[in-house]
């Protein structure tokens, strides 16, 4: 499997001498040890790079961090090390990043293509950013960083959701649901039994590698990974927003004009994290207003110190006027409820 794994790289990407090197490093991959699951993992990568070989322009294979600390134990973050960590999915594993030549890329991991380090994607969104399909869909002008399409949400604001038996977050979860509703009273979470089996559309919580959720509703169960060490209600309400369906704030079109983004400190693995959405996915995907701000108290946004940095001690972005942003996980912020308003409602209220 590793021979044909880096034979679809050579063929299909024509990945540079330095990329090709990294790939003869993991080693790890022809060892016995190497479980069944990788070798799914890499059937399922060969599969990704086969299916996109025509709109891939490079791959990149990298080691993921472990959790370095974490910002939503936030009463104890350690200012000094200025060394924050941001929602993760598959923290400690192998990932590839795959570069379309839309500008747009995701992380194959597992059996999973991760947008923006913590959202799973469908096969149609991962056509959507390689760019081999768009949404005709007429869409509203959305004020946030937010899905512009109506199948993406919950009915009649009705998110439904559940806990895997073995979950241990709950109470973490319901008062991520109650923040939601505070600032979204037209939102209604409801809470069904572990047990219940009914083929509603809904939410499982379950303790996956790291945290994660899809964009939107999906249709059927969906789920929001969160990690079980160090997620807390903070990061239940981050989650719930993606499954909303917003991205992250500081991607948003109109970052150019709010923030300065400094890619030189930024790890070459993580600079993904910080693009821009692009405009092919504007129009069909994900559009925002023409003119409306980012909002930097969004529970979406990311801090200028993250483990993201190269030196954690400079910021990898920060804002235009050159103060720091400290992307709060305590509450959501008015923002985020104008554009699920918006979205929900047809209207905006602040
Ligand atoms: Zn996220």
């Amino acid at each position: 499997m590793f021979c044909v794994w880096v034979s679809l790289l050579l063929i299909f990407t024509g990945c540079s001498s330095d990329e090709i090197g990294e790939v003869k490093q993991k080693k790890d991959l022809t060892t016995p040890q190497y479980s069944a699951l990788a070798e799914q993992a890499d059937s399922y990568l060969s599969k990704i790079i086969d299916k996109y070989k025509n709109e891939i322009d490079t791959i990149y294979n990298y080691e993921e961090d472990m959790y370095v600390s974490q910002r939503s134990k936030s009463e104890n973050i350690d200012r000094t090390k200025k060394n924050i960590d941001i929602e993760m999915a598959f923290p400690s594993q192998r990932k590839t990043e795959v570069l379309f030549k839309t500008g747009e890329s995701i992380d194959v991991c597992d059996t999973f293509c991760i947008y923006q380090g913590d959202i799973v994607l469908s096969d149609r969104e991962i056509d959507i950013l390689a760019g081999v399909s768009s949404i005709e869909e007429e869409g509203i002008q959305l004020r946030g960083a937010l899905l512009n399409y109506s199948k993406y949400k919950w009915k009649d604001g009705i998110i439904r959701y559940q806990f895997q038996p073995n979950f241990t977050l709950r109470a973490e979860v319901r008062e991520a649901t109650q923040e939601w509703k505070r600032v979204c009273p037209f939102l209604t979470f409801v809470e069904l039994p572990d047990n219940d089996k009914s083929k509603v559309d809904k939410i499982l919580f379950f303790h996956g590698k790291g945290s994660y959720s899809n964009l939107g509703r999906q249709g059927g169960t969906q789920k929001i990974s969160l990690d079980r060490e160090y997620a807390t209600a903070g990061t239940a309400m981050h989650e719930i927003g993606h499954a909303l369906g917003m991205i992250h704030e500081h991607c948003r079109y109109l970052q150019d004009v709010a923030l300065t983004i400094y890619w030189d400190n930024i790890k070459r693995k993580r600079r993904k994290n910080y693009r821009k959405v692009k405009g092919h996915i504007l129009i069909g995907f994900i559009t925002e207003p023409m003119g409306s701000p980012l909002d930097f108290n969004s529970v979406m946004m990311y801090p200028s110190y993250s483990s993201d940095a190269i030196d954690p001690y400079k910021p990898v972005m920060l804002k235009k006027d050159g103060e720091e942003i400290i992307a709060q996980r305590d509450y959501v912020s008015s923002g985020d409820a104008s554009t699920i308003q918006l979205f929900y409602k047809g209207s905006i209220f602040f």
